[in-house]
């Protein structure tokens, strides 16, 4: 870690990053911390020809160093160094994420940075593991499938968790032979271009790492709407993804992955362990004050349970105390922006009006900056606001069930398939049930990722298209070619 890291002569880094380099732009953008409501910094909005000059860089910096064609061994090498670079850079990485993210700085560093070293690590073993096969054909030909890069990935990435989210798409693309452009969320663009420059000191080819910083209309749609994009990679709402996918349609057809929102349940059947259930219930959906999107927003649970778990979990949500990201000792984290808290606060008053009852929360906290109380919400039916809308903020609705039926009809969501949580210490019903639910991932008698990056993330439904992590989400950055010799 650097000893000597001093936040207050921290300059934050300005200006997109392409090249190897900095290239400074008029600002257009505030950048606001969440804690304090105060202008951090600000920075500019890329215009088509700035990302054209992107891209270009991107395509001579791949033909340059022949980053995809080199021994691949190599290619692990530098992210290898670039992971190392940035674990010695925690600290830094972490103030940078907290300055402007929902997120505690101390979370930030073992959360995010130190994870994000060690899932570039993780892809960069595919890079001289992973590719191609034989295939069996007749005696008179020769067959095999050859995997190659893209090219040059186009990624997009949301205000939470900014860091992470970037790994996840610098991690394959680049460990698979590509260059990248991307463009962190207006809101928290700061460790995405600590990392490029990191990146360029690990002996990454400069080039081969691009940051545009801009909003999404402008910015964003000029990445996915850009010939010299081969793949586009995005994480974020389901709106964006759904703009993203018309204006690929208009503009050229190219793959996508896209990583979009979710409203998963959490279904709790009377034979689980209670006190397991209430943490895991409180740890899936309040860190990051549930701006998260495999967050549990639904909790389902049996009827003879209901009242010991809901007084558990009102306990448990009444003791979160808010701070400042930047603060020692982490606390609950404020919401994005005012704009987010307003939407976030309609949802909850909409639910009330509609005949839901408020269990405990229900308003900001008060006190400076951003933050929202921790929300429980009961008697709501399927077609209560709160049940149906992402809210992506603190708050849960609290249905109960009496059969099996009745709890996996209440688990279904019409628009998203994101994850789900199951809890009993039933093996038989954990099993049955794990195949009716729809999603792409289950978690059983927990809640929340572990640090099994093998295992891929991602949505059915309008929760998304293809995989970020696991080994999925290597293949999704190289393309297959099927070639036959005749003998
Ligand atoms: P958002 O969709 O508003 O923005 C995400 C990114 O897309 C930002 O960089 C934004 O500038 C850009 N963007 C917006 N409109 C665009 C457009 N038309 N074309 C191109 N780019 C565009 O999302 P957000 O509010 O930043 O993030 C929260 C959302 O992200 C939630 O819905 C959450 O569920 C989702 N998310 C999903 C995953 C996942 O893995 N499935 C992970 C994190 C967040």
């Amino acid at each position: 870690m650097s000893s000597n890291f001093a936040p207050a002569e921290m300059k934050l880094p300005s200006g997109h990053f392409i090249g190897g380099d900095y290239v400074a732009a008029p600002d257009e953008i505030e950048v606001v911390s969440p804690s304090t409501g105060k202008v951090v910094g600000a920075i500019p909005c890329a215009d088509a020809q700035m990302v054209d000059r992107a891209v270009t860089e991107a395509r001579k910096a791949l033909v340059r160093s022949n980053w995809g064609g080199i021994l691949p061994r190599d290619r692990l090498k530098a992210l290898h160094k670039w992971a190392d670079l940035i674990e010695e850079n925690a600290q830094i990485l972490a103030y940078l994420e907290a300055i402007a993210s929902s997120r505690p700085a101390a979370d930030a560093k073992v959360g995010d940075v130190l994870i994000t070293a060690e899932q570039i690590r993780f892809f960069a073993e595919f890079a001289d593991k992973e590719g191609g096969n034989l295939v069996p054909v007749s005696d008179s030909h020769f067959g095999y499938i050859a995997d190659e890069p893209y090219g040059v990935v186009g990624a997009i990435t949301p205000w939470n968790f900014p860091m992470s989210m970037a790994g996840w798409k610098f991690g394959p693309a680049l460990a698979a032979g590509n260059a990248v452009v991307i463009k962190p969320s207006e809101m928290t663009p700061y460790t995405t271009l600590y990392m490029a420059e990191l990146s360029v000191k690990a002996g990454i080819p400069a080039g081969l790492v691009n940051v545009v910083l801009g909003d999404g209309p402008v910015t964003g749609t000029a990445i996915t709407g850009h010939p010299g994009i081969d793949k586009v990679s995005f994480t974020g709402s389901t709106r964006a993804g759904s703009a993203i996918m018309e204006n690929i349609a208009r503009t050229g057809i190219k793959p996508m992955t896209l990583e979009l929102g979710g409203k998963s349940p959490m279904v709790v059947f009377a034979d689980a362990d209670l006190d397991l259930a209430a943490e895991c219930l409180d740890r899936g959906i309040m860190p990051n004050a549930g701006q998260f999107c495999v967050a549990g927003s639904r909790m389902i649970v049996a009827r003879e349970i209901a009242d010991e778990l809901a007084s558990k979990l009102a306990e448990r949500f009444k003791r979160y105390r808010p701070a400042d990201t930047l603060a020692e000792k982490p606390g609950f984290s404020p919401i994005i922006s005012e704009t987010q808290l307003s939407r976030i606060d309609g949802i909850v008053k909409a639910s009330m009006r509609e005949g839901a009852e408020l269990l405990c929360g229900g308003n900001r906290f008060d006190r400076d900056g951003s933050y929202y109380q921790p929300t429980l919400i009961g008697s709501v039916d399927k077609d209560n606001t709160a049940v149906r809308e992402e809210i992506f903020g603190p708050v849960a609705t609290f249905q109960t069930f009496e059969t099996e039926e009745e709890a996996m009809a209440l688990a279904w969501h019409g628009t998203y398939g994101l994850c789900a949580g199951l809890f009993t210490r039933d093996l038989s019903r954990a099993l049955r049930l794990t195949r009716k639910l729809e999603a792409g991932t289950v978690w059983v008698n927990r809640y929340g990722r572990s640090r099994d990056h093998i295992l891929p993330t991602g949505g059915w439904k309008a929760s998304g298209l293809g995989k970020d992590l696991g080994q999925e989400a290597y293949l999704a950055n190289r393309r297959t070619k099927s070639v036959l010799i005749d003998l």
